[in-house]
């Protein structure tokens, strides 16, 4: 493994065992192009991708969210409950990044999270005895990596500015947040009918589908947004993508994020039932229509 992103876990591969970093502390390391392993790191990869991850390398490409899907990620499931995850597709046949070229990463501006990390590594981790979710950081020292022979020292903080982490942090922050606290929740909400996975999959990796949703008949019938809320989520990716993980996360764990309209909530639980108790009469006349025919020989 060489460049491995695991949003709410701790690596299981390092060679060394992790020592937590704060943002204040120093390490030395430096990459750059003329160093005798340029790209070593692309060369090995396992790296999963983010929410924001996925927005980036679309619009760089010029692709839908489902498009870039399709064509440069592998599925994987993220826990024993199927939560789906995305993993960067390497080229046929080897374990190289689909997007290393011999002038380097052909996405650069856009490269993921996982890759501005590297050598550090980083994950949310729950404090003992508190709710609160820290960030942890940690260095991933790896045979091919010559960078950390360099003489070249900085702090955590220095290097999350260097390598624009600060934005990509703030915008995957939600995400990782709902994926920590759902598997930290309990046996009941930690297993996950298939329509929240479903929801997961669309609100992490498919924006565009998530955009016509929210345009739908179905979604304005629930969800109470004003005419200058919607227009702001349909101009800006951005906060289409916060609002997406606010939905989720009241879809997964009942908090109060998007406002609902007044009676909504009831009216579909009553649509809900009607339809359960339609199901549950065809159920009763089939099964007595069965027995008269047993009882008669038909
Ligand atoms: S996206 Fe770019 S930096 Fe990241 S592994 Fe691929 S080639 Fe390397
Ligand atoms: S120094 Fe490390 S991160 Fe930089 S190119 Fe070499 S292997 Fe990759």
């Amino acid at each position: 493994m060489s460049i491995s992103a695991k949003p709410a876990s701790p690596p299981q591969a390092s060679p060394i065992r992790p020592v937590e970093l704060t943002l204040d502390s120093v390490f030395q390391f430096r990459c750059h192009k003329d160093i005798a392993c340029f790209n070593a790191c692309c060369r090995n990869i396992d790296l999963q991708l983010t929410s924001y991850d996925i927005l980036r390398l679309k619009n760089r490409l010029g692709l839908t969210s489902s498009e870039f899907v399709g064509r440069y990620t592998i599925p994987f499931e993220m826990d024993a409950h199927g939560m789906p995850g995305l993993k960067m597709a390497t080229k046929p046949g080897t374990s190289e990044c689909i997007h290393l070229t011999e002038e380097g990463c052909s996405v650069y501006e856009d490269r993921p999270a996982a890759c501005r990390y590297y050598a550090l590594g980083n994950m949310a981790v729950r404090k003992k005895g508190s709710g609160e979710v820290e960030d942890a950081y940690f260095v991933v020292r790896e045979a091919h990596c010559l960078g950390h022979e360099e003489p070249h020292e900085q702090t955590v903080e220095e290097y999350r500015m260097e390598q624009g982490l600060d934005k990509y942090d703030e915008m995957n922050s939600h995400w990782r947040r709902l994926i920590l606290k759902k598997r930290s929740a309990g046996p009941t909400v930690g297993s996950p009918s298939e329509r929240s996975l479903q929801l997961f999959d669309m609100c992490s990796y498919d924006l565009d589908s998530f955009r016509e949703f929210v345009q739908s008949p179905k979604f304005k019938e629930v969800v109470d947004l004003s005419p200058e809320q919607e227009r702001e989520l349909l101009d800006d990716e951005e906060s289409l993508h916060e609002f997406a993980m606010g939905f989720l996360e009241q879809v997964l764990f009942g908090v109060n994020s998007v406002k609902v309209r007044p009676g909504a909530r009831e009216k579909r639980i009553k649509e809900r039932r009607e339809v359960w108790d339609q199901r549950r009469q065809q159920q009763i006349t089939t099964h007595q229509e069965d027995l008269q025919k047993r009882q008669y020989g038909e």
